[in-house]
């Protein structure tokens, strides 16, 4: 489906050259959550920690969106933390460091969206996917919800996107912004899932699914 739109898009912009000289290649943010001494959550018995998981399926899910022409860039490309693109004379502690970088990375590099990853933690029988979104933005809400039907159906659950007024690095920024935790590592079924590739494999499709749909139905290129 995506092919024949992105075809009629190919015509639009054709038919419209004024719109496919000015038309910037969006730039999805993906944000790895935590990183380096900040592991997140983990496991049941402790051995996988969260910031790995993040990071394992943001790399799945950079390429899957390059294959579709979109400009992607990670805030993290290993196990570090993201202080480095925080200033570092403002008396600030690591953790709001950490997060006032990923934010702005997403400015530099003028991002068309951006979406946090993280897994979630709650009992071991708390499970499926919840998205939150920027009060402020309707957009953020758009994709979100575009991302939470899809997580609905992968995960076979229930949830709304949720308000995510608490998260400083979805709270902030211009830039529409979603944080998706996709699964409970204190859930034992799901953590199981969540390590296997093919599943990671459909998470990945499914995050990108969303994402593109967004991209076409509700983007407004600014
Ligand atoms: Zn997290």
């Amino acid at each position: 489906m995506f092919a024949i739109l992105g075809c009629f898009l190919s015509l639009f912009l054709m038919a419209h050259p004024v719109y496919a000289s000015t038309f910037k290649t969006p730039v999805i943010v993906i944000d790895p959550g935590h990183g380096g001494i900040d592991g997140g959550t983990q496991n049941a018995d402790g051995t996988v920690l969260e910031k790995d998981l993040n990071l394992i399926i943001a790399k799945k899910l950079a390429d899957q969106l390059k294959k579709h022409g979109l400009t992607v860039e990670l805030t993290r490309e290993k196990d570090e933390d993201v202080t480095k693109y925080a200033p570092h004379d403002r008396g600030w502690g690591r953790h709001k460091r950490d997060l006032f970088g990923r934010v702005e990375f997403a400015r530099q590099k003028q991002a068309t969206i951006m979406i946090s990853l993280h897994g979630n933690h709650g009992t071991n029988k708390s499970r499926g996917a919840v998205v939150f979104y920027q009060l402020s933005s309707p957009e953020s809400y758009l994709l979100a919800s575009e991302l939470q039907t899809r997580l609905n159906r992968l995960t076979q659950s229930f949830h709304s996107p949720e308000k995510g007024k608490e998260f400083y690095i979805i709270r902030k920024p211009e830039i529409p912004s979603v944080l998706v935790e996709y699964g409970y590592l204190s859930n034992p079924n799901e953590f199981a899932n969540l390590m296997d590739e093919k599943y990671q494999q459909k998470m990945v499709e499914t995050l990108k699914e969303g994402i593109l749909h967004f991209m076409i139905f509700y983007h407004l290129p600014r």
